[in-house]
């Protein structure tokens, strides 16, 4: 049998996410293979390391495609997998659960490591019990925790692109509208540095002066649930259970109290500095460095360090 990875991102290209997933269904030991939904990515697919063959899908704008046509698709293709996985991210929460259900097949989610012998181990109670799951179906689809495997090298590979017929898409629903999310600075998901604050900052316009630190020190601004409920930041900005999963180099958590919501999408990270007054916070727990004291005095001490954050917005106009 054969392992599926079900590619997402943007129109012609291939996601840091989805090479990750690639990289997590090597464990599995078996041929695999990518589906993408535009002729572009196909280009894209074929060149990743590790690919056997790239399934090109098309059912009307790959832009605005329904998750009930991905599973449909999929539901075509399951009979010759094992597995079929997706990033844990939009397109798979949506289409994978789908493709279970037409097909009977087992779905599990956020999946943080993969065992031969179809076994899945996956966080519960946001990452306090690690549950290891055997299938027992034909075909398991399961989204995986990109953040939690190392990516697939997104050249050196020779893989055959194979053009499926097309399909109709789904008509029932339609697409009117995609938003992006107001973004400014580095994206949360990709930066190396993630500088993190909590309900400690008290207010949005320190928030703001933290994001101007972050900006600085090229790192993205993340922000616990808390200060996101409080209108400090930008929803998208929000890092835990809810949120993103993040697992940067470094990530910085000012006034942060390290709620097991907020530690499930940022503990992976390689080193950790938590800021926080409160000796006994359990952000503490997973620090590789703390500092017990007042982040307002840590920040402007940073901020001499790198420069006024004022000058380096007059520098940026
Ligand atoms: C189903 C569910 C899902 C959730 N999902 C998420 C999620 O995705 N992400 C998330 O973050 N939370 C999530 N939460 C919420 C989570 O339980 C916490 O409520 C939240 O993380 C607390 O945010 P906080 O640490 O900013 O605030 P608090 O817990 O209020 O902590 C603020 C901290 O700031 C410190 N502090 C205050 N002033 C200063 C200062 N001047 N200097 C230094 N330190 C200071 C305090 O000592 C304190 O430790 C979820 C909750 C539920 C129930």
């Amino acid at each position: 049998m054969r392992t599926l990875v079900l590619a997402d991102g943007d129109l012609g290209a291939i996601s840091d996410a989805t090479l990750r997933v690639v990289g997590a269904a090597a464990a599995l030991g078996q041929p695999v293979d990518v589906l993408v939904f535009d002729a572009a990515s196909a280009s894209a697919a074929a060149q990743v390391s590790g690919v056997a063959r790239v399934l090109s899908a098309s059912a009307g704008d790959a832009d605005t495609l329904a998750p009930e046509t991905v599973a449909a698709q999929l539901q075509t293709l399951a009979p010759q997998y094992s597995t079929i996985l997706a990033p844990h991210r939009a397109r798979g929460r949506a289409a994978l659960p789908r493709a279970a259900a037409l097909t009977g097949g087992a779905f599990l989610a956020d999946v943080i490591a993969l065992r031969e012998g179809a076994q899945f181990v996956r966080g519960l109670y946001a990452g306090s019990v690690i549950a290891t799951v055997a299938s027992a179906t034909t075909c398991t689809f399961a989204t995986v925790r990109p953040t939690s495997f190392a990516p697939a090298d997104a050249q050196g590979g020779t893989a055959e692109i194979v053009a499926l017929e097309a399909l109709a898409p789904f008509a029932r629903t339609r697409l009117i509208e995609r938003r992006a999310a107001e973004q400014s600075g580095q994206d949360l998901g990709n930066a190396r540095v993630v500088i993190a604050g909590g309900r400690g900052l008290a207010s949005p316009d320190n928030m703001t002066r933290l994001g101007r630190l972050a900006d600085s020190l090229g790192a993205a601004l993340g922000a616990s649930r808390a200060a996101v409920d409080a209108g400090y930041a930008p929803n998208a900005a929000q890092v835990g259970q809810t949120g993103r999963s993040v697992a940067p180099d470094v990530y910085v958590a000012f006034g942060i109290s390290g709620a097991i919501q907020h530690l499930a999408g940022m503990k992976d990270s390689k080193f950790i500095v938590a800021v926080n007054k409160d000796a006994d916070a359990p952000i503490f727990s997973v620090a590789d460095v703390g500092l017990v004291g007042d982040l307002f005095d840590v920040v402007g001490a940073l901020e001499t360090r790198v420069g006024s954050p004022a000058s380096n917005e007059e520098s940026r106009a």
